[in-house]
């Protein structure tokens, strides 16, 4: 644990004064949730919006909405993407069906798209990474006469457009996290989105049958909460993130995750949610300007294409995976904030070994290789970007003067300890 200026990969900041006053909540019987649901409807012009316990549990209720009522069992979803994307559809009793992804784009290969659907697929997840906006109207031009249902994970892409129209009303289905590292939070939540009517009656039937969270948990999330409020601050970061029992940022497959209601304590704090939203990703948009500014002509470094919609953090592809491995050791030791996020495609999850197509998925490959992620959230200051860039700068040239093996052998060893901060 090293005490210095840490910052998070990504990062929702909530007032002291806000988490605590959220306290209102614990006695709470799901008023404040059906206000923020009303606000959310009208904002997405959706037929109905559920609030739940996270992202993780809002795609298990669709999950299970769905396959209530269809005999098909396949889940299309981008070979890299969270892990709390398969974790669901193992949850709801469904089989995970990889598809590859363009390195460029961080979306479906689309050719590889067409190969996977079949007469058993359910349905496919949009997926719209980091923020950057999926093409989900072509998915449902290649799924509409195939019964085949399309949902939007826009679990980082909250307050994001595409060509007009809001992020989670372009799909059948959509939804959203309101965990800690997203763009708006509450802790941790999820809301579903449904567009059509007889989706909304299937869901509405599915949560009916889910609990309110107890007392006991409520106090929980709300300690947490507060805990989060004060600690997510880069003068204090730096201790939660050495503590490895936390796991702070690991992404785990994990199916023991709750299903619930959202409690009120954390609606509560979704009060002024619209403004504090725009607010963020505003802040968002001009840090990666002046990053994407700062890197221009950078040799080895390839920025995302700058697409409508807005980043949760900034994805960069680097030459290969030296540069890569040095980079987030470097930035790890200065606590910049830079992550290499998924450590590798879902097809090598080791719980889902035999029951997963292997691959190879060599679009996906390259991104678990070759990506990392760019801090862009408000307590990134223009000192943190300088030392960002220049880290960056330092990893490409160290790197290629290198054995290959050795920088290798060393960085996978750091890596697996407690700089795998995400
Ligand atoms: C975070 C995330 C989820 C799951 O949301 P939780 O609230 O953490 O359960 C699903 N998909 C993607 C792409 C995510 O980033």
């Amino acid at each position: 644990m090293k005490v210095q200026r840490t910052l998070a990969p990504t990062a929702a900041p909530v007032s002291i004064w806000t988490a605590v006053r959220a306290g209102k909540g614990l006695w709470g019987r799901g008023t404040t949730r059906d206000r923020i649901e009303i606000e959310l409807r009208q904002y997405f012009g959706a037929n109905d919006v559920l609030l739940v316990s996270s992202g993780k549990a809002a795609l298990t209720l669709i999950l299970l909405a769905l396959a209530r009522t269809s005999p098909r069992r396949r889940i299309v979803m981008p070979a890299y993407t969270c892990y709390s994307v398969p974790s669901s559809v193992i949850k709801a009793g469904l089989e995970v069906v990889p598809c590859d992804v363009d390195p460029r784009t961080l979306d479906f290969n689309f050719q590889d798209l067409e190969r996977v659907l079949d007469d058993h697929t359910l349905c496919v997840l949009s997926t719209h990474l980091f923020g950057a906006s999926a093409d989900t109207a072509r998915v449902m031009t290649l799924c509409r006469n195939r019964g085949i249902i399309v949902i939007e994970d826009a679990a980082q892409a909250f307050g994001g457009t595409v060509e007009g129209r809001r992020i989670g009303s372009i799909g059948d289905v959509a939804f959203f996290s309101l965990g800690r590292g997203k763009n708006v939070s509450c802790g941790s939540g999820g809301i579903v989105v449904a567009r059509s009517e007889s989706l909304a009656t299937r869901l509405r039937e599915e949560y009916a049958q889910w609990p309110d969270p107890s007392f006991g948990e409520r106090m929980r999330t709300w300690v947490e909460v507060i805990m989060t409020a004060l600690f997510l601050r880069p003068w204090l970061y730096w201790f939660p993130a050495g503590l490895p029992f936390l796991g702070l940022g690991e992404t785990k497959f994990d199916t023991s995750f709750a299903l619930a209601r959202m409690d009120d304590v954390r609606a509560s704090l979704l009060d002024g949610w619209r403004e504090r939203l725009e607010c963020l990703n505003h802040r968002r948009g001009k840090a990666a300007t002046k990053l994407l500014g700062m890197m221009a002509g950078m040799k080895d470094v390839w920025p995302l294409p700058r697409r409508e919609t807005q980043y949760l953090r900034l994805p960069v592809l680097v030459r290969d995976h030296i540069v890569k491995d040095t980079l987030c050791r470097l930035g790890c030791e200065e606590g910049l904030g830079i992550s290499r996020s998924y450590p590798a495609t879902i097809a090598h999850i080791p719980e889902l070994q035999g029951r997963i197509a292997v691959g190879p998925f060599p679009g996906a490959q390259t991104v678990v290789d070759r990506l990392v992620t760019l801090p862009i959230h408000e307590f990134v200051n223009d000192q943190d970007r300088v030392r960002i860039i220049s880290t960056i700068k330092r990893s490409t040239q160290v790197s290629s003067c290198m054995p290959e093996a050795e920088v290798r052998g060393e960085n996978r060893a750091h890596s697996a300890s407690s700089c795998s901060i995400l």
